[in-house]
């Protein structure tokens, strides 16, 4: 067996001085203490299989740490015995700083705390050999899985108008969440992708092993592959492990169920705890069942079940059991709290989704001065929880207005724009070069004069000598093949790569210079220099922040398996923001005030998901309802809007279903603001303290200023301008400036004008220092901004 590292070496054995610890009960257990009786059973059961099945905000995930701290603390296992899966990676380091307050620095060594796909990764590349990888295989994203297909459904002479690459790539992913190799896809299922789907899967893998790739699903599917085929391998984690822990187990599909099983089989030390009501990955293979089947796989399983929550007021918590009991066959729970009543459920309707925002804005204004019941309410504690990311754009474009910093969650905003994918590409090869796809993407960026035909026939050469692009190029080069410029260009890419690769192997500088090194040799950032369009100098910052995102990591290779698993940007987490994420992204999580917006038929429920599984999806949708509404402690505002702009159309909107559904005495219906008078619930008293002292204020969102900046924007904002502190909308705003005028920036953010060049601005930027902008990107500070006090 190859390369065990110390934190898998021998067969692990408990200090005697731990061991007289546990069986003395020496250290005294506090955190026990904190439990109710339900909880403290489930913590203190530490051998044996448990289920914990409960409703949201019970106290699961409390439960499960308190479990690993008493696990560490009873000297059962060391901390890297203890494999737990979490949802997501912030929720692991959450966990961590759990058991480190408890416990100190012991939480440091829990190495194997983590999602399902982080620890895949790590496990794969102990034994890549074992499903023909090498241990430096990438990780695809979804953008080159279907460049691969595409190339391959060409190659089939499949016509991919009928036969979409996508719909091969969700064929293939239900397969991978089932844990099925194309060996193993059941016949009846081989009519898929008009009955080539088995055989171009069958390529796909393969194709995949050559370019030394996975995709996300491989993760999990080639560990269980490696389990079941190599017992001696599965033992070392069996005993290894010693206990497992597993969070939101209502969403684990069939392979990661599999992965569990194989892992707890012998010693059966497992303790899953989860909601049926969260379920909300059906889409992604998830299944219920799991939950049912737990105590059939480990017979005389401890079931523990929750019913006090100690989250959500009571309004809140009845308006989401009305809500979820529209459900047919749950498992079904009561749930009730020691606390407060608290303030209904807010339900208001708007003209149209910018609306929204903007009162969603100020209502997080007003909450912030105190208006609201709410003690204390910091931006921290603030979330808005959409159905569709494409809500968010209204909430950011609002946010940035009025300067109220902000953070989107879980989204793969950054590292999915066009500059940070190529440079990746380029550190992919660094580290992989036989990556075809990097090579694909760069080849010829910056131009290097390689086009169609020089590449089809690096392509040709490659395939026939049955090698990596980058060996096609070299072969090329060597016999001549290739001629005029391109010729000389490509050598000193491929020289270029393998200067590169052997950087990375040698690992004689540091990453982070190699990265810059990169960049620079390449031409890549220099064919930005010379870019002469609005957006380049906005790239070349994004290179450099990325450049800087690497100082988090150890090396490109950490960094790259960080990119393709997290895809979240959380850095900052020192300042004060409101959190804008999905409602998927915001299970298990929890905020005093939780806003919900666009509850509207057709984005939620989502049409989409209504029409691919019927009564299913909507049973799901309904589901994320449930988690919605049960993320909020203190104050819960659902809203809607009767217009909406989505992908640039306006749809008029019919209030979502779910709305009717909730049940009315826990409810207080707000009269919608502004002119329009449009919405729900009109005889309903008037609410909302934010609007009295804002009569007669200018709507900067209506204002020309604003206008202009949303037709001229072409990239996403990604930093907050400092707080807005601007005057009332002036008509007569002119677009030339003078030295001294204060201006907007809709990426920089706010900005005094030091000196003017023909149309050229050298603008002093409050937050992001001196630049020289385009006079037609920045607008007068006061067209867009107002007056909050
Ligand atoms: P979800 O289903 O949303 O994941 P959960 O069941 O995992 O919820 P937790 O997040 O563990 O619930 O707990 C919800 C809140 O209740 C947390 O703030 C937690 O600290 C608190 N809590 C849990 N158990 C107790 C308890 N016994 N006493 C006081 N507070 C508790
Ligand atoms: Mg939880």
């Amino acid at each position: 067996m190859e390369d065990w590292d110390d934190s898998l070496a021998p067969a692990p054995k408990i200090p005697l001085s731990q061991r007289a610890l546990g069986q003395g009960g020496a250290r005294p257990a506090p955190y026990l203490d904190d439990l109710n009786p339900a909880q403290r059973e489930a913590v203190e059961a530490l051998d044996g299989p448990v289920l914990m099945l409960a409703g949201a905000g019970t106290g699961k995930t409390k439960a499960l740490t308190s479990r690993i701290v008493h696990l560490l603390n009873m000297g059962k296992a060391r901390p890297n015995e203890i494999l737990s899966v979490t949802f997501t990676n912030k929720a692991a380091r959450e966990m961590k700083l759990r058991v480190g307050r408890l416990l100190g620095d012991v939480a440091e060594g829990m190495a194997w705390m983590g999602t399902f796909h982080s620890l895949s990764v790590k496990i794969l590349r102990r034994h890549a050999e074992l499903v023909g990888l090498k241990s430096n295989f990438t990780i695809l994203d979804t953008d080159d899985q279907l460049r691969l297909l595409k190339q391959l459904i060409a190659a089939n002479n499949i016509d991919e108008k009928r036969w979409p690459a996508r719909m091969m790539a969700s064929i293939i992913d239900s397969w991978k969440n089932r844990a099925l190799t194309p060996d193993r896809v059941p016949s009846g299922e081989a009519a898929a992708y008009n009955n080539r789907g088995t055989e171009i899967y069958e390529q796909y893998q393969e194709r995949l092993r050559t370019l030394n790739a996975t995709d996300f699903g491989d993760l999990l599917l080639h560990c269980v592959v490696i389990f079941q085929k190599h017992p001696d391998v599965l033992e070392q984690y069996q005993r290894w492990f010693r206990y497992i822990l597993v969070d939101e187990y209502q969403d684990t599909n069939v392979a990661q169920y599999l992965w569990l099983r194989l892992l707890a089989q012998s010693h059966r030390n497992i303790c899953c705890v989860g909601d049926d009501d969260q379920s909300i990955y059906g889409w992604r293979g998830a299944e219920v069942g799991n939950i049912l089947r737990f105590e059939k796989d480990f017979p005389g399983a401890k079931v523990v079940r929750l019913e006090q929550n100690y989250r959500s007021t009571a309004h809140i918590l009845a308006a989401a059991s009305g809500v979820i009991a529209a459900n047919a066959g749950r498992l079904g729970k009561t749930l009730w709290t020691a606390g407060e009543m608290g303030e209904k459920l807010r339900l208001i309707g708007h003209w149209d989704g910018e609306e929204e925002a903007r009162w969603i804005g100020e209502e997080i204004e007003a909450a912030q001065r105190g208006r609201r019941n709410i003690h204390a309410v910091s931006l921290n504690q603030i979330a808005i929880l959409v159905r569709a990311s494409h809500q968010m754009r209204a909430f950011e474009d609002r946010f940035l207005t009025i300067g109220l910093p902000y953070r989107v969650i879980g989204g793969p905003r950054f590292y999915e724009r066009q500059e940070i994918r190529d440079a990746m590409a380029y550190f992919r090869l660094a580290v992989s070069p036989e990556d075809d796809l990097a090579f694909e993407r760069v080849v010829n960026l910056p131009k290097r004069g390689l086009g169609d035909k020089a590449q089809g026939d690096i392509q040709r050469e490659a395939r026939g000598l049955g090698l990596p692009l980058l060996e096609g190029a070299r072969s090329l080069l060597a016999r001549a093949g290739i001629g005029g410029k391109g010729a000389g260009q490509l050598r000193q890419f491929v020289e270029g790569v393998d200067r590169w690769h052997a950087a990375v192997v040698a690992a004689s500088q540091s990453h982070i210079e190699l990265a810059e090194i990169i960049l620079d040799e390449s031409g890549y950032t220099t064919m930005w220099q010379n870019d002469k369009t609005p957006e380049a100098a906005g790239r070349l910052e994004n290179l450099k922040e990325l450049v800087k995102a690497l100082e988090q990591f150890d090396s490109l290779q950490g960094f790259l398996e960080h990119v393709s698993l997290i895809m979240e940007n959380e850095s900052e987490e020192a300042v004060e923001k409101v959190s804008i994420m999905t409602l998927h992204a915001a299970k298990g999580l929890e905020f005093p005030v939780v806003f919900l917006p666009g509850w509207e038929d057709g984005l939620f429920p989502s049409q989409r998901s209504m029409d691919e599984s019927g009564k299913k999806g909507l049973e799901e949708e309904r589901r994320l309802a449930y988690v919605g509404i049960t993320r909020a402690e203190q104050l819960c505002t659902i809203s809607f809007a009767s217009n909406r702009r989505v992908y640039g159309q306006w749809q008029s909107q019919l209030p979502s279903r779910f709305i009717d559904e909730l049940p009315e005495d826990h409810v207080a219906v707000l009269t919608p603001p502004g002119l329009y008078g449009g919405g729900y619930g009109a005889a309903a008293p008037s609410y909302g303290s934010s609007l009295e002292d804002r009569v007669g204020k200018a709507d900067p969102y209506n204002s020309p200023g604003w206008k202009r900046m949303q037709d001229r924007a072409t990239t996403r904002p990604m930093a907050q301008p400092r707080e807005a502190r601007a005057v009332t909308i002036d008509a007569a705003a002119v677009s030339s400036f003078v030295t001294g005028d204060r201006v907007f920036h809709q990426k920089f953010g706010y900005g005094d004008i030091v000196g003017i060049e023909g149309d050229k601005l050298h603008i002093e930027f409050d937050h992001a220092g001196a630049k020289m902008i385009v006079a037609r990107w920045v607008v007068a500070a006061h067209e867009v901004g107002e007056v909050p006090f």
